[in-house]
């Protein structure tokens, strides 16, 4: 209790000195597998693709750099890999890889991560400097001289990220020495950058992401002094000092990067790291505000954040924003991970309620489940249709993160200190909780069933349980089959205190119900949302043609006119009060209505299932 409350006043009153040193992180369960339904779903059919690549071609210009011959008839694949950001897939392929594997115990996987580390040595053992890439340093030296080229940093930390992951979760432990030299390469580097002024403005213009978190994540293992440094070089000051003071800096437009999404959200990830292995409180407030000021003034209703890939506008203002170039997936993906990590440290539902969130609405429908083709932005325009990128033609950016965010459901889901489970999402998974070694299962029936049950499948201990208690949901119930412990309602979670045994099972009854969610600047132009599910309304499929469903370039250069629909999107005329209008289908998540301005038969589905149809997961009422 006295934690908690110590992390209420964080949130509302910054981070004393007495404070910040009574948190400690919450372990986080990676080895928590996924047991079923359509995230069991998605994370085959994303590890079918993973498995479907040749991980040589993503070796091919890492071989070449070095004048390493290639595999008999190897060849590179195209799209981004054939440009300057070379590489970047093959980190996000070892991360992807090494997690499953940790997950499942797959000895696939095991052999793939082990030949990819093994090259990735090799080609290091033979450029000498600790340095591994797919591009020359050359890219390098520009980026620090005037801030030009295309993201170079960036791309190094998804290879040091990748070895990172191959060592902790894999157990590769040559990836741990590649990694380390490679972190001292880069220590290397930043030593010769003496000109901090110039720095900082290439900082600003560079999109070098989380670098600084993948050296940081190192640091954590090797404990080496270098590798902390090169981190805290790349941290951008100019973002996370006045972060920390409360100031929105996330519409400043000094730049034309410094306001980028995808390059902010990890720069605060490495903030919150930063915390955990200096104790800078900082650095943590930092993270702290930013999450605020993204998760609760800039982000969609599903989740997502950014339009056109940047923070554009004042807080509150995305009714001006509802167009085709909205939320790119990799923020979605760095946003959850910064929600895991500090409710990893303040323990407070909020930022496991935005998981839920992001998760149910965003990620788990940026994949088309037909052919593993992965999202790039999540259209916020009525009408129009989702949009996959063709991988292996495009591997952008989110093609990568797109291969890790379907490994990663099973993070989110439990979280524990010596004594306490913290069960944070309803996802249908096992838990072996080694610490008290009992084993468990939560089974659910979403989205059509409204409940989740967990069991305890083996051993038995002491121990008490969180169950999240979600905002959304009215008339949350807890029961359990072990007589002698009860719920007790607390600070945001049903609190379950006692002996558990080996056959107990504890029933968490989740009542849906129906609610609008205004947009901030358009009190009239609503979400509809069903429990934690957005909901999408089903405007046919003029017009969508798998061609455009399954693209190559996803319109970078403007929202093409067959994204908009041929007719008007309905408006709503029902109550805004009283949603009676709105008619439940007995037995699945499903709505339909005819209180439209033509009368026309609405059907809503939850907006991850909107694929292959135009939708609006955004309505205006009749005025
Ligand atoms: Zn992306």
């Amino acid at each position: 209790m006295k934690k908690l409350i110590v992390s209420l006043c964080i949130i509302s009153c910054g981070i004393s000195a007495a404070t910040a040193q009574t948190i400690h992180p919450l372990k986080q369960w990676n080895t928590t597998q996924i047991l079923g339904g359509d995230w069991k779903q998605l994370e085959q059919r994303d590890m079918q693709f993973v498995r479907s690549l040749d991980a040589d071609r993503l070796l091919y210009f890492f071989r070449e750099r070095v004048g390493t011959p290639q595999p008999n008839g190897c060849k590179p694949y195209g799209g981004w890999e054939s440009t300057d950001l070379k590489g970047h897939t093959l980190g996000h392929y070892l991360t992807t890889l090494s997690l499953y594997y940790l997950q499942s115990g797959d000895q696939e996987a095991k052999t793939r991560i082990d030949h990819v580390v093994n090259t990735l040595r090799e080609t290091q053992t033979k450029s000498g400097s600790g340095y591994i890439s797919a591009f020359s340093e050359e890219l390098l030296n520009r980026v620090e001289k005037d801030g030009s080229g295309w993201a170079p940093y960036y791309t190094l930390h998804k290879i040091l990220q990748g070895l990172v992951d191959a060592y902790r979760y894999a157990g590769n432990k040559t990836a741990l020495t590649a990694a380390s030299e490679m972190g001292n390469y880069i220590y290397g580097r930043t030593t010769k950058l003496t000109d901090k002024d110039l720095w900082v403005r290439n900082l600003d213009i560079q999109e070098v992401g989380g670098i600084a978190e993948a050296l940081l994540n190192l640091y954590q293992i090797t404990g080496r002094e270098e590798h902390l440094k090169a981190g805290q070089f790349f941290q951008q000051m100019d973002k996370l000092l006045p972060s920390a003071e409360g100031q929105d800096i996330l519409d400043d437009n000094r730049t034309s990067n410094f306001y980028h999404a995808n390059t902010t959200i990890p720069q605060f990830i490495a903030a919150e790291r930063e915390y955990e292995l200096t104790g800078d409180r900082t650095m943590l407030q930092s993270a702290v505000n930013f999450w605020k000021n993204v998760t609760q003034h800039r982000a969609y209703c599903n989740g997502s954040t950014g339009y056109h890939e940047h923070w554009n506008l004042r807080p509150d203002l995305l009714g001006q924003e509802l167009d085709g170039q909205a939320g790119e997936t990799c923020c979605t993906n760095n946003l959850i991970k910064l929600s895991n990590d500090l409710f990893r440290f303040f323990r407070q539902p909020q930022y496991a309620e935005y998981v839920e969130r992001a998760t149910l609405n965003h990620i788990m429908g940026s994949m088309n489940p037909e052919n593993a083709n992965f999202m790039y932005f999540h259209t916020q325009l009525p009408g129009s249709f989702k949009t996959y990128g063709r991988n292996t033609d495009v591997f952008w950016c989110c093609t990568g993160t797109g291969m890790e965010n379907h490994v990663r459901y099973g993070q989110s889901v439990f979280f524990s200190d010596a004594d306490t489970l913290y069960v944070c999402q309803f996802f249908p998974a096992r838990l072996n909780w080694t610490d008290k070694n009992m084993t468990m299962e939560q089974t659910t029936g979403f989205p059509s069933e409204e409940s989740a049950q967990i069991r305890i499948t083996k051993g038995g201990s002491r121990a008490v349980l969180k169950i999240r208690i979600s905002s959304w949901c009215e008339g949350f119930e807890v029961t359990s089959t072990n007589k002698g412990i009860r719920c007790e309602q607390k600070d945001g979670f049903c609190v379950l205190s006692g002996r558990w045994k080996q056959g107990d099972v504890i029933n968490i009854s989740l009542p849906m119900r129906l609610r609008l969610e205004p947009l901030a600047d358009q009190p009239h132009t609503v979400a509809l949302c069903y429990g934690p599910f957005v909901l999408a309304a089903d405007l046919g499929t003029e017009g969508v043609t798998d061609d455009r469903v399954n693209v190559t370039d996803n319109y970078f250069n403007g929202v093409p006119q067959y994204m908009h629909p041929d007719t008007p999107v309905p408006t709503l005329t029902g109550s805004m009060d009283d949603l009676h209008w709105m008619h439940k289908t007995e037995g699945k998540l499903e709505f339909t209505t005819t209180a439209t301005h033509d009368g026309r038969l609405l059907r809503f589905i939850p907006l991850y299932q909107a694929i292959g149809i135009r939708f609006a997961d955004y309505l205006t009422f009749k005025k």
